[in-house]
């Protein structure tokens, strides 16, 4: 795996991929720089060595048009006061303006390129457009783990015109060992909790990370499909009755591999889907008509705390309850704890995909936890076991 650390950047333009689809507010200042502040190795790195760096990004949805609201010129700021140095802007990503902005460079400058999706070309995958992207660089350098999932042509297609002058950042390079952790190289016992909304929407993860974890936590409103196709009694809990078959036979699945499942045995339950309802703790399989279960019991926490704290490597993807309500959020905050004790202890957590991250910032677990995903969709879709064109791109 090649990374940037293989490359001396002295004399070399680098073309970065890097993810600053960063959420703005009404005057346009950038709300939240986490992205920025993630790229800032990598672009640190080829200044140090006596490169310069060209940066290319999407902002928002523009789809193929020319969006000012969308424009990075909003951001050059900021980036500038982030990576320290006087950051330079063109209005185009590719054409005349692009290219003698990118020929006029020198050692130890930036230049950030307009928003990449104004052009349909990007998504598209297109060759050409590919192609006139990579005259702006030596070296291609892609650090956008969260768009590694998008055949787009900068984050795949541009490096088949670096054939031996391509790599990972830092971040993108951060995020495989990660991933790697859990589903290859990781400390037994490996234990995987998850949680969310839906069995459908995690049912290939779960089918994927059976032939590599120990422990299996299944929490969240996923737990209601299980527990009713056991023959117990949900009440109005969130249930896909077309799903209770799978559901029966990932538990066989598990079984035949020797994967230790634990699902909530009691939970809290509310007579209606609100932070103000009435409620009570219940067990789960006998939860009255008229409620539901929307966050998990106190001996379910139990159970759930003695697996993580036995854990050496620990994936969580998803909550255990309805957080976004403070009346069930509480065990989400617990399995947070649990997490952080455990990796207090040495082991190594990776929290990621989808909204997890979402659950883990509001609560101020992002500096407990071993690593924190960058990429929702691109996380989700290397659990599910699949290779992400951006990254075979590199590896190719
Ligand atoms: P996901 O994006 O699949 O990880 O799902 C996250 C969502 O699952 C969050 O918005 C939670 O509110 C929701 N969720 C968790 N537990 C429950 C539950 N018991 N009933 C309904 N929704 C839940």
């Amino acid at each position: 795996m090649k990374t940037i650390d293989d490359y001396n950047f002295e004399g070399k333009k680098a073309l970065i991929r890097v993810d600053f689809n960063v959420p703005l507010d009404g005057d346009f200042n950038v709300t939240d720089t986490s992205r920025i502040e993630a790229a800032k190795p990598t672009i640190l790195k080829v200044l140090e060595d006596g490169g310069s760096a060209v940066l290319m990004s999407h902002l928002g949805r523009p789809k193929g048009k020319v969006n000012p609201d969308m424009s990075l010129s909003h951001i050059v700021e900021t980036v500038s006061d982030i990576i320290g140095v006087e950051v330079k802007f063109t209005n185009d990503c590719v054409g005349k303006e692009a290219d003698d902005a990118v020929a006029k460079l020198e050692e130890g400058e930036v230049l950030l390129l307009e928003n990449l999706r104004f052009h349909d070309e990007e998504e598209a995958g297109d060759e050409a457009f590919s192609e006139a992207l990579a005259k702006h660089g030596d070296i291609y350098v892609n650090d956008a783990f969260g768009t590694a999932h998008r055949a787009h042509a900068s984050t795949t297609i541009v490096a088949q015109f670096f054939p031996n002058n391509k790599c990972f950042g830092y971040l993108l390079a951060k995020e495989i060992d990660a991933i790697a952790k859990v589903m290859q190289t990781g400390e037994k016992p490996v234990t995987a909790i998850l949680g969310g909304a839906k069995v459908s929407s995690k049912i290939t993860i779960i089918e994927n990370i059976l032939d590599k974890v120990d422990n299996l936590i299944i929490g969240g409103g996923m737990t209601y499909t299980f527990i009713k196709a056991q023959g117990g009694k949900v009440g109005n809990s969130i249930c896909e009755d077309d799903k209770m078959e799978l559901a029966l036979d990932i538990l066989k699945q598990a079984k035949a591999k020797n994967v230790n499942v634990y699902l909530p045995v009691d939970v809290l339950a509310a007579d209606d889907f609100d932070n103000n309802a009435n409620t009570q703790f219940v067990d789960v399989d006998k939860i009255p008509d008229g409620w539901q279960g929307l966050d998990a019991g106190p001996k379910t926490l139990e159970i759930f705390k003695q697996v993580i704290l036995a854990s050496k490597t620990i994936l969580w993807n998803g909550p255990v309850g309805v957080f976004e309500m403070e009346s069930f959020a509480k065990g989400t905050i617990a399995v947070g704890n649990y997490i952080d004790e455990a990796t207090q202890s040495g082991a190594f957590s990776l929290v990621g995909g989808g909204d997890s991250v979402a659950a883990v910032k509001q609560f101020g677990f992002d500096d407990k936890v071993s690593y924190v995903s960058t990429g929702g969709g691109a996380m989700l879709e290397s659990l599910e076991g699949r290779t992400l064109p951006g990254i075979a791109a590199i590896l190719d």
